[in-house]
């Protein structure tokens, strides 16, 4: 299973000290295979890499842009995050898309962090207008579509499903319709990747709501953003999904 955090514009060198208590609590809650990652400010990838390049916990960043180089005032390349030691990039966060990043620029930042060797976790999902329309399986074959375009291999992706709507309200999906979603996101990839490609969800996953998500086996896992922030409240969820 992944747990992932997004720590979004949170965060300083000081902030070393939560990841280094959740780092020795790690161990006792996580199981072998479990693959815990931090998605931080750029400002503190190259730091966080380096302290716990020999650990469980693995860095990533949480945008891109689409060249490695170039006139770009203010940008960062997938290159120059692969340089500072981490190893994964969140692409098409709803708080990225937002800011009017479209899919066919996603594509590119994908490609371009393929290329420099990092693991994307890609976020697709609806706002509350899109569902109340009935359109999120629309939407998301759209940004499935697109956003994956002439990209043959899909094993250093993660899709992660995350309703606009869910992020930061508390309010999750039923239970019955995120299988429905997860179900229908499967269907978007070949054959040949069906039964591979890597599904996580996010959207308020907390130590209160991830004892609902336990019974939903197509899940790989989850991308927490506000919960990833404390050291009790990001083990806990870890701790209560396997009770
Ligand atoms: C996110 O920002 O990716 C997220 C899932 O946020 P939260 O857990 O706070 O809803």
């Amino acid at each position: 299973m992944y747990f992932i955090g997004n720590w979004k514009m949170y965060g300083d060198f000081s902030s070393i000290k939560i990841l280094k208590s959740i780092n020795s609590s790690i161990n006792a809650v996580t199981k072998k295979k479990d693959k815990i990652i931090f998605c931080v400010p750029y400002t503190l990838l190259n730091f966080f890499s380096l302290k716990f390049k020999k650990s469980k916990i693995a860095i990533g960043a949480q945008n891109c842009h689409h060249l490695e180089n170039g006139p770009f005032t203010g940008f960062v390349s997938s290159k120059m995050i692969k340089n500072t030691g981490a190893k994964y990039v969140i692409l098409g966060h709803s708080e990225s898309r937002n800011l009017g990043e479209k899919n066919k620029l996603i594509n590119l930042k994908i490609k371009s962090a393929i290329k420099n060797n990092l693991t994307v976790i890609y976020c697709i999902g609806e706002t509350l207008k899109e569902k109340r329309n009935k359109d999120t399986n629309k939407v998301l074959s759209k940004q499935i579509k697109i956003g994956l375009k002439n990209i043959k291999n899909i094993k250093n992706i993660i899709i992660s499903y995350e309703p606009v709507w869910s992020i930061g309200t508390g309010i999750i999906p039923k239970i019955k319709d995120l299988k429905k979603t997860i179900t229908f996101i499967k269907s978007k990839f070949s054959k040949k990747y069906k039964n591979k490609v890597k599904i996580i969800y996010g959207g308020s996953v907390n130590p209160k709501t991830i004892s609902t998500f336990r019974n939903i086996k197509d899940i790989n896992g989850f991308l927490i953003g506000g919960a990833s922030q404390s050291k009790k409240k990001f083990i806990d969820i870890i701790r209560n999904y396997y009770k």
